[in-house]
């Protein structure tokens, strides 16, 4: 292990060595600078129930900036220039939003009056660190984004589970010290935890949203997928013309496609939308013989729209609807020949089991729940067929 870590470490080290120095000490100036030139008169938040529970424990800051240590794990044991490229805009996306909210709505906090007995370290903590800057809280979201990393980059490294174990109780610790200092409140906490979520997922990008898309290519007998950037869409061919299931959205890219598997964009007489987002929707005009079939539709001839349980036989095959908002509300499954799930943005699938859709980029994640216990009662599908995540044939264990 002690190798592959010397190994990663001295990867790329001159722009790890360049980039680690600035953005330390960039962010923690501009941090601080924050703090120092207010426009606008901070407000004070309340404090929940819970925060008047917790204790002032002011030995608790030796766990609070042990997040210095933390921090450079992750970067230090990356390997490729995109790798420290992407960890760099991930960092910035939390830097830019805690920054732009700290100073157009500027947060303070109250600190403890019995100050006197604590200790150094927490002395020095407090005459550096004025108590603005409270939400969202620039500790916890970098805390998280960089125990994301970590153990994105255990996982690649093999390491064994009690190193992610160790991490995740630190970082657990660190979070709960923002608390227990007196640093923060609640509110400044799951703040934090959100903008470093966002900063992950920029991070990780490609691996949440674009690793599990299916080239351009045949996947059933008469059923393409169409790989169109950060979305999947499906052409089916019929004994007379091809049906679309959703339509991409770059239209040049997707001629290239069709053209690649000797199919016609002219041949495609319906194009069926799961919903009205861009990438599954923005190409459907692209298709000038088709017929258009959405929830949000409007029915103007070549326009359609579609209702839970309707059910349309265009040449051989027969397309069954089953309406599955939560996602969006216009969201609608399509089933073909009773095999054949088009979920849209319902599922998606890791390790090839399907669950639910991102929480965070759904309308109702109430309603879509509901909608997958509806699909989970449909008998004999033998294949599902997501937008962002592939397919799979274990339906029965969504
Ligand atoms: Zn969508």
């Amino acid at each position: 292990m002690m190798k592959e870590v010397f190994f990663r470490v001295s990867e790329n080290l001159k722009l790890k060595l360049l980039l680690g120095t600035i953005l330390t000490f960039g962010i923690y100036a501009g941090y601080l600078l924050i703090q120092r030139y207010l426009f606008f008169s901070p407000v004070s938040m309340e404090q929940t129930s819970l925060d008047r529970v917790i204790p002032f424990v002011p030995d608790s800051v030796y766990v609070y900036q042990s997040i210095w240590f933390l921090v450079p794990i992750a970067p230090w044991l990356m390997r490729t220039v995109k790798e420290i490229y992407r960890y760099t805009v991930g960092l910035l996306v939390i830097c830019c939003i805690s920054f732009t909210v700290f100073m157009v709505f500027p947060t303070i906090i109250t600190r403890p009056e019995s100050l006197v007995e604590t200790n150094l370290l927490y002395q020095l903590l407090i005459q550096v660190d004025k108590e603005l800057n409270a939400f969202p809280s620039l500790h916890v979201s970098l805390v998280l984004f960089h125990l994301l990393c970590c153990i994105k980059i255990f996982s690649e490294m093999n390491l064994r589970r009690r190193y992610k174990l160790i991490v995740w109780i630190w970082a657990m610790g660190i979070i709960f010290s923002t608390l227990l200092t007196k640093q923060h409140i609640l509110y400044d906490v799951f703040g934090g935890i959100l903008v470093g979520l966002l900063g992950y997922v920029i991070f990780d990008f490609e691996n949440i949203f674009l690793a599990k898309l299916l080239p351009t290519g045949r996947v059933e007998k008469k059923i393409f997928a169409i790989h169109d950037g950060i979305v999947n869409f499906y052409a089916v061919q019929t004994t007379e013309g091809i049906v679309c299931i959703d339509a991409g959205w770059r239209e040049s890219h997707i001629r290239k496609e069709f053209k690649r598997l000797e199919l016609d964009v002219d041949d495609v007489v319906g194009v069926f939308l799961t919903h009205s987002h861009f990438d599954h929707s923005k190409c459907s005009h692209i298709f000038p013989a088709a017929t258009i079939y959405s929830k949000y539709g409007g029915n103007s001839g070549a326009r359609v729209t579609v209702r839970d349980k309707d059910s349309f036989q265009i040449h051989d095959i027969k397309i069954d609807v089953v309406e599955t908002p939560g996602h969006s509300d216009c969201s609608v499954s399509y089933l073909l020949d009773d095999d054949f799930l088009f979920t849209g943005d319902l599922l998606q699938i890791n390790k090839g089991k399907p669950s639910p859709f991102y929480g965070v980029l759904n309308s109702n994640n109430r309603a879509l729940k509901g909608s997958i216990c509806k699909i989970e009662k449909l008998q004999g599908v033998k294949c599902l067929l997501t937008s962002h995540h592939g397919i799979t044939t274990h339906f029965s264990k969504i």
